[in-house]
């Protein structure tokens, strides 16, 4: 991020929201990088800044020495090929089974390089429920789907907008525990985005501290691999 900004307008224009204030910020190659801050201090606005889920308004996003802020609308869903995104609310659809939801972005686009289906269940640990329904899975298991479908497609990079806040204690634990698993196993670089501080210190190794559409600090930590 080089100085990057944005600001949301509402109500036709009267109010302005500074959502980013010029944030220069650098994510390493493989490394698990967390955001953390309050509600609304602009973290989620910054991670999808990274998939062009948001543009901004001044500075640059650059990803492998490309400026993402300049791919034609056309190109886009190329360039997110590379991209998995997991959500808080899972965003599973719920008249899919859990192997075709896990496989909708095979069956959306082509992609040259994927990994299999059983591989990512024997991953997230869900081979007995291939045949489920959303609706028949508790919290955990619907979030280990979101994140074998954003698996599947072998990105480069995981977003993970807050995604342990819709669970307890303890299932938090086991999400950590599956997302530490894919980047050591895959070396995928990951950006989490959480309010929770034991998510980070289980899971990352730097953290941007964020208040009020800034980066007010920036700390290199050990991963603590107890338990959350
Ligand atoms: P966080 O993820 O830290 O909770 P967000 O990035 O979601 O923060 O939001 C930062 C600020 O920008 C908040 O005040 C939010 O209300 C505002 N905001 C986010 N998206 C929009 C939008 N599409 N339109 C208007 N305001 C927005
Ligand atoms: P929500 O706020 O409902 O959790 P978002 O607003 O964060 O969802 O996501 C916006 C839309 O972008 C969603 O419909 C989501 O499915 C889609 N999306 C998810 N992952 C990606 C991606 N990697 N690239 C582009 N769009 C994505």
């Amino acid at each position: 991020f080089e100085n990057v900004s944005k600001v949301f307008r509402t109500e036709k224009g009267k109010n302005q929201l500074s959502a980013l204030k010029n944030i220069n910020l650098t994510i390493k190659d493989h490394e698990v990088f967390g955001v953390i801050g309050q509600s609304g201090a602009g973290k989620s606005t910054l991670l999808r800044m990274i998939n062009q889920l948001e543009t901004p308004d001044e500075g640059r996003v650059l990803v492998d020495g490309v400026d993402v802020c300049q791919i034609k609308k056309s190109k886009l869903r190329f360039y997110r090929k590379n991209i998995g995104m997991i959500f808080q609310q899972f965003n599973l659809l719920s008249n899919l089974t859990v192997a075709e939801n896990i496989m909708l972005p095979l069956t959306l686009h082509p992609y040259e390089d994927y990994l299999e289906l059983d591989e990512v269940l024997r991953f997230v640990g869900l081979e007995d429920k291939r045949d489920s329904y959303p609706a028949q899975l508790s919290g955990g298991q619907k979030q280990r789907v979101g994140i074998a479908r954003a698996l599947i497609i072998k990105p480069k990079i995981l977003l993970c907008d807050e995604p342990t806040s819709a669970l307890d204690e303890f299932t938090t634990g086991e999400i950590v525990d599956v997302l530490r698993r894919i980047n050591e196993k895959y070396q995928i670089t990951t950006v989490i985005v959480t309010h929770e501080l034991s998510v980070v210190k289980a899971l990352c190794q730097r953290v941007a501290i964020m208040e009020e559409g800034q980066v007010v600090d920036l700390l290199d930590i050990t991963p603590n691999t107890s338990k959350v």
